[in-house]
């Protein structure tokens, strides 16, 4: 087996982050929330310190890069949302200092190496203001190819369970979910395509991130006759690697033509989905680039799906 090391202490990471990150999200009403973002910024910060230091104990030579990074919150101004940081984050480490903890953000600083992680702590923020799906993101990158992924749904549940899920994959090894507390792993499979009017697909929930109006015209070209499910951060992949849905699609938003994806949006649920069985490529039938900027540079849009329906999506994108 593989990365098993990578695989417990990511498992591990993710699992205290997803405590801390539940913590604060019953701890927002969601009326104040829509007003100060102040407390999805603890979340974010104190999911990626766990995570860091997590990482770092075992891993000390490998890279990660980040969302987020430390250097406002040394700022004075600062001082209250560090404290409270603090707070999250010694109710999981009880000895973390609030010096302990911008160190560890800050270790999320790294750059794209041979052998990098790649971290979005709290992915889909304005589903956690919601207090609606987001996911914590964690990928590891070797080589140019994604090998491990990890997602950390707490708020996610599929058709046959309970709420909060994890899921993990590894390069060669399949994919599986389990619990929040890592037990009962099942092996993930895309759904097969026997009758494509009775598949579905999902979508953002956030318009300004995609093209809903376009995403749902090829949905229908290509035979999905049901409406989408809408749904927050890269627990979409999470929801087609299941077999939940044939078809995740994410298509330039026109409202920001230049925009470019962020490679921690994507590198851990793309793995997910293709050790199910899936497919990932960009809108031009492109793989997804995960290692050479943090940004993809070179992509547009994102396509995902059970594999079976992809040739036919892309050809509809390009007609
Ligand atoms: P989702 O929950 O699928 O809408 O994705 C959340 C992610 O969308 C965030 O992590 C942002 O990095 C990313 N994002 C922000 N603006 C845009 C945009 N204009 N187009 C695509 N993705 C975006
Ligand atoms: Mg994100």
């Amino acid at each position: 087996m593989g990365y098993k090391t990578e695989k417990e202490t990511a498992i591990f990471a993710v699992i205290q982050a997803a405590k801390l990150c539940q913590q604060v999200c019953q701890e927002i009403p969601p009326a104040l929330a829509k007003q100060d973002k102040s407390p999805v910024t603890v979340a974010d910060f104190g999911s990626q310190a766990i995570i860091c230091k997590a990482l770092k104990e075992v891993f000390p030579d490998t890279s990660i890069v980040g969302e987020e990074d430390a250097q406002e919150l040394r700022q004075d101004i600062n001082q209250d949302t560090v404290a409270k940081i603090t707070h999250y984050v010694q109710n999981i480490i009880p000895n973390a200092t609030s010096n302990d903890i911008l160190d560890w953000i800050d270790y999320g600083n790294g750059t794209i190496t041979n052998r990098f992680w790649t971290l979005d702590p709290i992915d889909g923020t304005k589903g956690f203001l919601r207090q609606d799906q987001y996911a914590i993101a964690l990928a590891l990158i070797e080589d140019g190819e994604v090998k491990l992924g990890i997602l950390g749904c707490p708020a996610l549940s599929l058709n046959d369970g309970e709420k909060g899920l994890i899921f993990v994959a590894v390069k060669g090894e399949g994919s599986y979910k389990m619990t929040l507390t890592g037990k009962n792993a099942t092996k993930l499979q895309v759904v097969s395509n026997d009758d494509i009017s009775r598949l579905r697909f999902v979508e953002g929930v956030e318009a300004n991130h995609g093209n809903q109006e376009k995403q749902n015209a090829i949905a229908k070209a290509v035979g999905i006759t049901s409406d989408s499910i809408r749904v927050d951060s890269q627990a979409k992949y999470g929801i087609v690697a299941a077999g939940e849905a044939a078809l995740y699609l994410r298509l330039p938003s026109p409202k920001y033509p230049d925009y470019r994806e962020n490679i921690w949006d994507h590198a851990a649920g793309s793995i997910v989905v293709e050790e199910a069985g899936g497919k990932v490529t960009d809108m031009t039938g492109k793989p997804l680039e995960f290692a050479t900027a943090n940004k993809m540079n070179d992509n547009r849009g994102v396509v995902v799906s059970n594999g079976l329906i992809h040739d036919l999506v892309i050809k509809a994108l390009n007609n």
